[in-house]
């Protein structure tokens, strides 16, 4: 068991931009909202947060622009106890963001990848010592395809384990695929997936998160097996994914053990979707161990 876990995740940081209105304007139109907010976001950031509630010592790579909101979303790392001393200031572009409009039925968003589309491997080499130091790499596609690659060649030379969570899916070489240890698609991304020739080696590392239908995944005695969701009471879906990969990363970083690592990520997602908000409803340990029990 190891008590001091060490995390490191690679990938975005955004600042969410949520206008609520009654009516979506049309075309030339203008109209007034009702609320605007900002909240902490992106895959990377999302899963990075996870980790930290549940007691991992989390180091971030990743770039935000010079701006307001890279600094407020450096402050906010440093108030969740994340080291940034892998997160880059990227001159002359945005920090991330994504501008959300949401309505009673319907929802636009628009993400401008800005500083996270310069998180390039020179920002990796000049991290080595930090993803060197780590027990366990968690990697999404939010950052460029180049990063994602170079970074699973990086880990498997140092034997460093690799979860790599294929979202948003795009296209991925089938021999970085046979370097990293876990896949984490969802049902979406485990179709498009299946859509590419997998070998038997690719597919038993899969483990496929299903929303309120759980997880689905090769146990260590090497049978498919299925953990069902937890009945809770939904409010909000977003940033469960997020919440499993960030509990996964900590709990496998922590004790090794495959299938409790996935009852509990499944336990922490669970929980998420009972609160409002990516962030907002990430749980901490103890809950999930009164959850669990
Ligand atoms: P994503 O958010 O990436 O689309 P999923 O929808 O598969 O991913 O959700 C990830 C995990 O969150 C699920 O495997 C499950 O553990 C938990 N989860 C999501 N939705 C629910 C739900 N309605 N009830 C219980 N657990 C849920």
């Amino acid at each position: 068991m190891n008590s001091h876990p060490r995390v490191c995740v690679i990938g975005s940081i955004n600042m969410d931009l949520v206008t609520t209105t009654k009516k979506i304007p049309k075309k030339g139109e203008t109209v007034l909202g009702e609320r605007f907010e900002t909240f902490p976001g992106g895959k990377g950031a999302n899963q990075a947060v996870t980790s930290a509630r549940l007691g991992a010592d989390v180091s971030m790579i990743g770039a935000v622009g010079n701006d307001t909101f890279g600094k407020a979303l450096l402050e906010h790392f440093k108030s969740e106890g994340i080291s940034q001393k892998g997160i880059s200031i990227v001159p002359d572009i945005s920090t991330g963001v994504a501008a959300i409009t949401v309505s009673e039925n319907d929802n636009r968003i628009i993400v401008s990848p800005g500083a996270n589309s310069k998180v390039n491997p020179k920002i990796l080499d000049e991290a080595q010592d930090v993803i060197i130091a780590s027990d366990i790499i968690l990697l999404q596609l939010e950052i460029p395809m180049e990063t994602v690659q170079y970074t699973v060649e990086f880990a498997y030379k140092h034997k460093i384990p690799v979860i790599l969570n294929p979202a948003p899916f795009q296209f991925i070489p089938e021999d970085i695929l046979e370097k990293v240890t876990y896949l984490t698609p969802n049902e979406v991304e485990s179709v498009s997936l299946s859509e590419m020739p997998l070998t038997e080696s690719i597919k038993e590392k899969m483990i496929i998160t299903k929303g309120e239908h759980g997880v689905e995944f090769i146990s260590k005695s090497g049978e498919p097996k299925t953990i069902p969701g937890f009945k809770v009471n939904v409010k909000d879906t977003t940033g469960a994914g997020d919440t499993f990969n960030g509990a996964l990363a900590t709990e496998l970083a922590r004790t090794g053990d495959l299938d409790q690592s996935i009852l509990f990520a499944n336990a922490a997602a669970a929980l998420s979707v009972e609160r409002f908000g990516a962030q907002g409803g990430i749980p901490d340990r103890k809950e999930i161990i009164t959850f669990i029990e």
